[in-house]
């Protein structure tokens, strides 16, 4: 990532907006903002099968007692944030969770977080969030049956336009069986602690 590219535009929006950039309390946040850009932003470098990659240290189902076939796995409510494309805005509060039905392949369930923090580190839409973490948990597990539930607030929603706070979005995204099977994902969505 460019910083001093980035560094450089950031000066140009703060004199664009009125701003003395070179003010006390302005005259570092530039290079402040790049960096922040650098971490927030880092997942925008990876493809999803890069992730899938880099996080897929799978084991084999024997050496692990609690992934018997056709049991599921479900991970919950991992906390992220991220930024919406429509407005480069932060949406917070967000909470993931995960289940899916090994195959032969599980995967580490701190990988799921880190799978979780690495989509969500790039422009985004929610729903996408959804679909980009299902896609790589298939890739890494080899399992076409994983659903994804995400719940956040955007700060394009409740910061400014309609002014709702405490609005909350929930999105799911649920592939293989989970989308063909009515029943299956119903039981998802139990698990998931979405249904009484
Ligand atoms: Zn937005």
């Amino acid at each position: 990532m460019d910083k001093e590219k980035i560094a450089y535009h950031i000066r140009e929006i703060l004199v664009t907006l009125g701003e003395d950039p070179d003010r006390e309390g302005l005259r570092e946040t530039p290079e402040r903002v790049a960096r922040m850009y650098e971490e927030m932003f880092r997942g925008i470098a990876y493809t999803n099968a890069e992730i899938a990659e880099k996080y897929a240290k799978t084991f084999d189902e024997e050496d692990m007692c609690t992934a018997k076939q056709g049991n599921f796995v479900v991970v919950s409510d991992i906390p992220i944030f991220s930024f919406c494309e429509h407005h480069m805005a932060l949406m917070y509060n967000m909470k993931v969770s995960v289940i899916y039905r090994p195959v032969d392949k599980i995967i580490g369930l701190s990988k799921i977080a880190r799978i979780a923090e690495m989509v969500s580190h790039r422009l985004q839409l929610q729903e996408r969030i959804g679909t980009d973490i299902a896609e790589i948990m298939t890739l890494s597990t080899g399992s076409n049956d994983v659903g994804v539930l995400i719940e956040g607030e955007h700060s394009c929603m409740t910061a400014r336009g309609i002014k709702k706070p405490g609005a909350k979005t929930i999105t799911t995204a649920f592939k293989g069986a989970f989308e063909s099977n009515d029943s299956l994902r119903r039981e998802a969505l139990l698990l998931l602690g979405k249904l009484e």
